[in-house]
């Protein structure tokens, strides 16, 4: 069954579309929890959540009511030219937990929207075409997102008008940053910044992106306080901080609410999509008002902020609320975080096991150096399957095992995870060590 729909995917899809385990891909058919079954009945504990898209879990019934009782009105959508209660509602909750005074929504459908949305305010307020982005960060697949991507494999176009400069990742296995202390690691990349604007550029930068946590760039992080060390110097010069929130927003990060709160600062925008509407089609941007007002002419979305994606996001944000899944994220995450620290830590093919709260990464190497072994993180990303467990991959070398699993995660099911990633990777490390 799965085998036809594969042939049918392949004779009707695009080529470039990436399909996770090659020639046995997964066709998932149903979930509950933090578990989904297979098109041949297999169960499997989710620990990517379809790319850290379901933050609270599968079949959730506070969800599904609140987005059977908008179906019940016979509504699914009329247009956004009109009131809609429920997008006033969630926007209000939004810019309340933003962080930002006075704060101004708009939604979108996707992460990239909302990344183009922001890059639309601050080009216009700032009447400037010139973005700072980092190395190794994803932020979408339309032209301009894909021209503020720093990964070739995910950057299919340089046809953007956006002139881009680009600031170190926070890569530390490998590159400048490698063996530094937080403090220098802060003031190199600040060093780096001011050479960008003193040579790169032509003074009148409108914005600089970031990620909090590199998600599809394999969850390289900078050390706490570089987007704070940033912003100084980027408020001399007027220039805006966009935070691109898509994977590491609403706690998932454990410490924090959003991930630019372990750096001292506040952005100016705030972008947000993926695990807001727990599988529905939610994004937006969040922000300072004289920003988000500041677009010069009208600006509108058909279907964002629909009454449907609005009503699941305002179940999704008041589910998460209500049962501090910040909280869990901060305790079940550093059960595995610690877990794997310990057991993978005589493992040569592990060079680095990172993340904060549910939000994991582990970068596999040859051993005895750091090159990247995108092999071995393929041999334990399909071991992992084998043995029920769903993890994801990335990073610039594909060499990295993500894991970020609904918040919702208990403590027996981080367990339970965590023993077959140990499993897996000391077999990988026993075979490549042979
Ligand atoms: N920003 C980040 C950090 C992302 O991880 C993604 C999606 N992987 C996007 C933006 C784009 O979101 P979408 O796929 O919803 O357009």
């Amino acid at each position: 069954m799965t085998e036809d729909l594969l042939a049918r995917h392949r004779a009707v899809l695009p080529t470039w579309m990436p399909l996770y385990y090659g020639d046995e891909p997964l066709e998932i058919v149903s979930g509950s929890g933090r578990r989904v079954v297979d098109a041949a009945g297999r169960s499997y504990l989710d620990f990517f959540g379809g790319v850290l898209t379901n933050m609270i879990g599968y079949d959730i019934p506070e969800i599904s009511a609140a987005v059977s009782e908008q179906l019940a009105t016979g509504v699914v959508h009329t247009s956004t030219l009109y009131l809609i209660r429920r997008q006033v509602e969630l926007a209000e909750k939004i810019a309340r937990v933003s962080g930002i005074p006075d704060a101004r929504v708009f939604f979108t459908n996707s992460g990239t929207e909302a990344n183009e949305t922001a890059l639309l305010m601050a080009t216009n307020i700032r009447r400037s075409n010139q973005i700072l982005a980092v190395r190794n960060s994803y932020h979408g697949r339309t032209f301009a997102t894909m021209a503020i991507t720093g990964h070739r494999g995910w950057s299919a176009s340089s046809l953007s008008p956006l002139q881009v400069s680009w600031l170190p990742s926070g890569d530390r296995v490998r590159g400048r940053m490698r063996g530094l202390s937080d403090a220098d690691h802060i003031e190199v990349a600040v060093d780096e910044l001011r050479e960008v604007l003193a040579t790169v550029t032509a003074g009148d930068v409108a914005a600089l992106i970031a990620e909090p946590i590199q998600g599809v760039g394999g969850f390289v992080h900078a050390p706490d306080g570089l987007l704070g060390a940033y912003k100084k110097e980027l408020d001399e010069h007027g220039i805006l901080l966009i935070a691109d929130e898509v994977q590491t927003g609403w706690g998932r990060t454990g410490d924090h609410f959003w991930g630019y709160q372990a750096h001292g600062v506040t952005p100016d925008l705030i972008t947000f999509a993926k695990g807001i509407g727990n599988g529905f089609a939610l994004g937006g941007v969040v922000g300072r008002a004289d920003v988000m007002n500041a677009v010069p002419a009208i600006s509108f979305s058909t279907y964002g902020g629909n009454p449907v994606s609005t009503a699941a996001g305002t179940a999704v944000l008041d589910y998460l609320l209500d049962h501090d899944l910040q909280a869990n994220a901060r305790r079940v995450g550093a059960i595995l975080l610690d877990g794997l620290r310990t057991a993978l830590a005589s493992c040569a093919v592990v060079a680095e096991v990172r993340g904060r709260g549910l939000m994991i990464g582990i970068e596999f190497v040859r051993p005895g150096g750091n090159e990247p072994a995108p092999a071995t993180a393929v041999a334990v990303f399909e071991e992992c399957r084998r043995s029920g467990l769903l993890v994801g991959k990335g990073g610039l070398y594909n060499n990295v095992l993500r894991m970020g699993p609904p918040l919702t995660l208990t403590e027996e099911e981080a367990r339970e995870g965590l023993a077959i990633l140990v499993e897996a990777i000391r077999t990988a490390d026993a075979a490549a060590v042979r």
